[in-house]
């Protein structure tokens, strides 16, 4: 008897949330009207840069931007500091500025309280991944002075007798803040500090939200399939979620990395991705694992 054709679901919730689409809709558009640069992947998906960049976007790095004159140039959701903006102006470099509108509203957040800590002492902390571009973008606000830690173990670099403005970069997650937070306490308490310790939850609940759908989806399905670029760190966290959730998790960064063991007997099969993750990749590994034989 024949076996019934293998299930294949995408998961509704992966894929690309609302600032990186919003930036891709922006280069498409300005790519109608010529040749735009892109300072940084887009997205860290090798697929959909390659994507674009088939459509006559040109991906350039720091120092490159650097040398350009007179072109339009895209800032991605990511966002830059306060540095690139002058280069731009000082080149005569348009700026495409598809800088999340979270994002940007967190970059004037950090500036704010940049501002305050000069005037009380202070200090400007940032939770997130030390040369991450947002972080960059972030800590370009303080004209370079803000602490960044990356976990708890870090906080020994914080001086917690001085005031304290603790911001999260938009993809870290609310628990790691909430042990950064915690461990500050401790160690303000240690030190008997009584300096103001002001805290702010800035993790984009586009992302903070996925953790949980990902492991009821993980679940749901015999073998699951994450697609994502191996550059994307909020793929690889994520990717972690899926493993805990089923064991039978594989990723992959596109459809020719699909190994047909992987779901031998298996009647249901789950594909996922990171925020990073285009919806039309997701569906060509679905098709391809349905054809699997
Ligand atoms: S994760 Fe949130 S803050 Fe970051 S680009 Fe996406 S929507 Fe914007």
């Amino acid at each position: 008897m024949a076996h019934p054709p293998r299930k294949v679901e995408i998961d509704p919730s992966s894929g690309f949330c609302y600032g990186v689409v919003r930036a891709i809709r922006m280069a498409e558009d300005e790519l109608k009207k010529g040749v735009l640069y892109s300072l940084g992947d887009i997205v860290h998906n090798e697929r959909e840069v390659a994507r674009l960049n088939g459509s006559g976007m040109r991906t350039v790095n720091r120092e490159e931007f650097e040398q350009l004159h007179g072109v339009k140039a895209l800032i991605r959701a990511h966002g830059e500091p306060p540095a690139t903006y002058w280069t731009a102006e000082k080149n005569d470099i348009i700026i495409a500025d598809a800088t999340c509108p979270v994002v940007l509203n967190l970059q004037k957040k950090v500036h704010q309280a940049y501002i305050r800590s000069q005037q009380d002492g202070g200090q400007v902390v940032i939770y997130g991944k030390p040369g991450h571009a947002e972080v960059n973008g972030l800590v370009g606000q303080t004209e370079d002075a803000a602490v960044v830690i990356a976990s708890e173990e870090e906080t020994g670099k914080i001086d917690v007798l001085r005031p304290i403005y603790l911001f999260a970069q938009t993809t870290m997650t609310i628990a790691g803040l909430q042990r950064i937070r915690e461990a500050i306490e401790k160690e303000r308490t240690l030190q008997g500090s009584n300096a103001p310790f002001e805290v702010n939850d800035t993790v984009c609940r586009q992302v903070s939200n996925r953790e949980t759908n990902l492991t009821l989806f993980a679940r749901l399905h015999e073998v699951v399939v994450f697609v994502c670029g191996s550059k994307s760190s909020n793929g690889k966290a994520l990717y972690e979620v899926c493993l805990s959730a089923n064991p039978n998790s594989f990723m992959i960064a596109g459809a020719t990395d699909l190994r047909k063991e992987w779901f031998n007997g298996a009647d249901t099969v789950g594909v996922c991705g990171a925020t990073s993750t285009p919806r039309w990749l997701m569906e060509e590994v679905a098709e391809k694992i349905k054809r699997l034989e």
